[in-house]
Parts: structure tokens; C-alpha cells; sequence
């Protein structure tokens, strides 16, 4: 029965507290293994080890008590996973599925190798190597490992550019002509059966240029809605995943979809999945790793979500001031991290906003930047 298995994460982040959050409601139990003592989960788990998700040795020491191993971010020693799954750990998603997307080349090689619609790009060894490919800019660059957040990607637009440009291992791709950001959470279990969340829509602030707000569902078409999730189905089909996966994509002027990347485990953009659809993405993935069968996906809401992110010192508010006005707008649930501090632009927390209409949840999201701007980030 699975409610005495002995479930692990790798992590310990918001995204590993919000799975805990769901394993409560199926009676489970987690541990976690995170290197910061005071990350989101350490708290809330059955069971925290200190440790270092990309050490050999910590992963090892931590999984070798388990029946259940799975992973709140990309950024993980897979020997390990594989060891472990060798010594009879159920691993999910499967450690070279976390592999193949760890890696930008890799994981496009493999895109392209499944006639999956990506952005052109070419490997660069080093900053020296770059040089040799001027002619391709404007272009973007992107580090091959451990990016997250936009940090390890880089618009370079003169040859001037690359003075500043990384000096590792990156890919270089195309610019693109981007109408949309859209996302979609794909879960495969292991007896095959395939759902996709409805596409969502990420809308950027063009000046700060953080994400404003997520979208779901999102007014995109039909026919980009059906390509999303064919692409989505696919990809999850491709990698046989165990697992939950998220889509991000482009949808560029003349309306094609190409996938930006891939990320197997719970993401931001399925953080409206908690209020908004009748399975969360957290709970979904205890449903496979527990072996349930996979949730309903449909959206059962208008969500808007809006990251709450850390303003600089002197233009900030008082938070509890804050929550409190937020809390009075109807539709507003609050998804407060519980970080140890705050450092300008970490993300803190983030605000799911229902509705039954999206012209109700767009006027409920306005009202509360609005609020977030007068108390939380003054400017
Ligand atoms: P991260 O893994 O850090 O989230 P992404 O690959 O998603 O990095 O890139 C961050 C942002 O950079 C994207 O959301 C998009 O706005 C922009 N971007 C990424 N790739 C391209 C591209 N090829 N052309 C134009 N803009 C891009």
C-alpha cells in the first residue's frame, strides 16, 4: 500500500513545499535533501537531510532508505538516481529522462530528433568559439547547464556583446519573433495514460521584463491551443516520462509554436493548477509516482497568477500590510514561501486569482498589482 512507502524529493524549495501541502491530503509522507537549512520545505517535511542534490555521495546516502525518489529541480547527480534505481528505488521521472533535458543541447538534439518544432540553434564551446559566429547575431545564448530564471541566458545583439557573453558551454540560438509565451504540464504515469493542463499564457512586463502575469485558461486559438498540447502529448510519449513535464513554448508572428524547453517536474507555470483545476500538478505527480491513476486536468477557473517578488530595501513595504489588503480581494489565494530573507528579486511568494470570467480575473489581478505597488514595492 503506498501510504507507508517512504517517498523522497530532491530539493527543498516552494516547489517541494506545494508537493508536501498535496501529500498530506493522500496520508504521505516526505523527506527532502536541500543544502540550505532554512529552504521552503525544511519544516514541513517528514524527514530533512542537509546535503547536496548534485553530490554522488548525499544523493546516494539520502535515497538508499527509500521506496520513492523524485525531484523538485533539474539540478540533481543522476549517477546517483540511476544507482539507486539499480538498488530497487522507484525513480521518477526517470533519471535519463532528467538527463536528457539537463543539458539545453541534449535536450533539443533530442527535440529535433522526434520532429518536436524548436529554435535553431549551435553549439558554442567557449567565448573564443563565439566570435567565430558573429554573422549569426543578433542571436540568444544560453549556458548548456544549471540556467534558471532567465540567469544563464543572454540576448547578445552586436559583436560588442560578446565581450560580456558566457564562457562555458552554451548553445546559440536564432532570435525569435515572439507574439506568445505559453506553457503546458504534461503527466505520463507508467500504465501510459497521457493529460495536459490547458496551455497557459505568461505575460511579461515589458519594462522590468519579469513575468506580469500567468494566464489560464489562455485566449490563444484553437489551433495553437491543439498544436500546444499535440506537442505536449509528444514529448511525453518521446521520453516515455514518469512523471509530470513542463512545455514552455513560443508562438512567433507567423503563429508557429516552438518549444523554448522542457522542465520534468512541478513548474511556476502550473502554480494556477493548485485553485484552478480539478487536479493540482503536485497532486498529479504523487498520483503517478504512487501509481494512482492521473487526474481530471480541466480547468475549473479563471486564474491569473502573479509572482510576489522581493522589492529593493528602500522601496519596500510592510509585508503583513500587504497580505492583510490582499487578502480582503475576493478570488485572492495567497501562496506565501516562508523564505528566511529576502533578497531584492527573489521570488517570495505568489497570488493564484479565480474567477468565473476573465474579465473578472483580470479586473481582481489589476486591483491587486495595484495594491502590491502602493504597499509592497513602493516606487
Ligand atoms: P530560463 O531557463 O532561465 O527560464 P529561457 O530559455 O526560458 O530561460 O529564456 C528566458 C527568456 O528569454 C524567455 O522567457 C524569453 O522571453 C527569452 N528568450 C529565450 N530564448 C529566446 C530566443 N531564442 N529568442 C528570443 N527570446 C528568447
Amino acid at each position: 500500500m503506498f501510504f507507508q512507502k517512504k517517498i523522497g524529493v530532491l530539493g527543498g524549495g516552494q516547489l517541494g513545499a506545494m508537493l508536501i501541502r498535496h501529500a498530506v491530503d493522500f496520508g504521505l509522507h516526505i523527506s527532502v535533501l536541500d543544502a540550505d537549512k532554512a529552504a521552503p520545505c525544511a519544516n514541513y517535511s517528514s524527514g530533512f537531510q542537509l546535503g547536496d542534490t548534485l553530490s554522488y555521495d548525499d544523493v546516494m546516502k539520502f535515497g538508499e532508505g527509500l521506496d520513492i525518489i523524485t525531484i523538485e529541480k533539474e539540478a540533481v547527480n543522476t549517477k546517483a538516481l540511476r544507482a539507486l534505481q539499480e538498488k530497487g528505488v522507484k525513480v521518477y521521472p526517470a533519471p535519463e529522462t532528467v538527463e536528457t533535458i539537463q543539458d539545453k543541447l541534449t535536450q533539443k538534439r533530442f527535440l529535433e530528433a522526434h520532429n518536436i518544432p524548436v529554435v535553431p540553434a549551435i553549439e558554442i564551446a567557449n567565448r573564443e568559439e563565439l566570435k567565430q559566429h558573429k554573422n549569426k547575431l543578433p542571436a540568444c545564448l544560453k549556458m548548456r547547464r544549471d540556467g534558471y530564471d532567465g540567469k544563464g541566458v543572454m540576448i547578445l545583439k552586436t559583436v560588442d556583446d560578446i565581450a560580456n557573453a558566457f564562457d562555458s558551454p552554451s548553445i546559440l540560438e536564432d532570435l525569435v519573433q515572439i507574439k506568445h509565451e505559453i506553457s503546458v504540464i504534461v503527466s505520463r504515469n507508467e500504465a501510459g495514460e497521457v493529460k495536459c493542463y490547458d496551455p497557459i499564457l505568461m505575460e511579461f512586463d515589458k519594462v522590468k521584463l519579469l513575468l506580469d502575469y500567468q494566464i489560464s485558461p489562455c485566449d490563444i486559438g484553437a489551433d495553437i491551443t491543439n498544436q500546444a498540447i499535440t506537442i505536449a502529448t509528444k514529448i511525453a510519449e518521446a521520453l516515455q516520462l514518469k512523471g509530470i513535464l513542463a512545455v514552455e513554448m513560443f508562438v512567433t508572428a507567423e503563429n508557429k509554436v516552438l518549444v523554448n524547453e522542457l522542465a520534468p517536474r512541478p513548474h511556476n507555470s502550473g502554480h494556477h493548477t493548485i485553485e484552478g483545476c480539478n487536479t493540482s500538478q503536485y497532486e498529479q505527480l504523487l498520483r503517478v509516482i504512487t501509481g494512482m491513476p492521473l487526474g481530471d486536468t480541466s480547468s475549473t477557473a479563471h486564474t491569473i497568477m502573479i509572482n510576489i517578488i522581493e522589492p529593493a530595501k528602500d522601496k519596500k513595504g510592510n509585508t503583513e500590510d500587504v497580505l492583510k489588503a490582499i487578502g480582503r480581494i475576493p478570488g485572492v489565494h495567497i501562496h506565501w514561501y516562508g523564505k528566511s530573507e529576502g533578497r531584492p528579486g527573489r521570488k517570495m511568494g505568489h497570488i493564484n486569482i479565480t474567477a468565473k470570467t476573465h474579465e473578472e480575473a483580470v479586473t481582481l489581478a489589476n486591483k491587486t498589482r495595484n495594491t502590491f505597488n502602493s504597499l509592497y514595492e513602493k516606487s
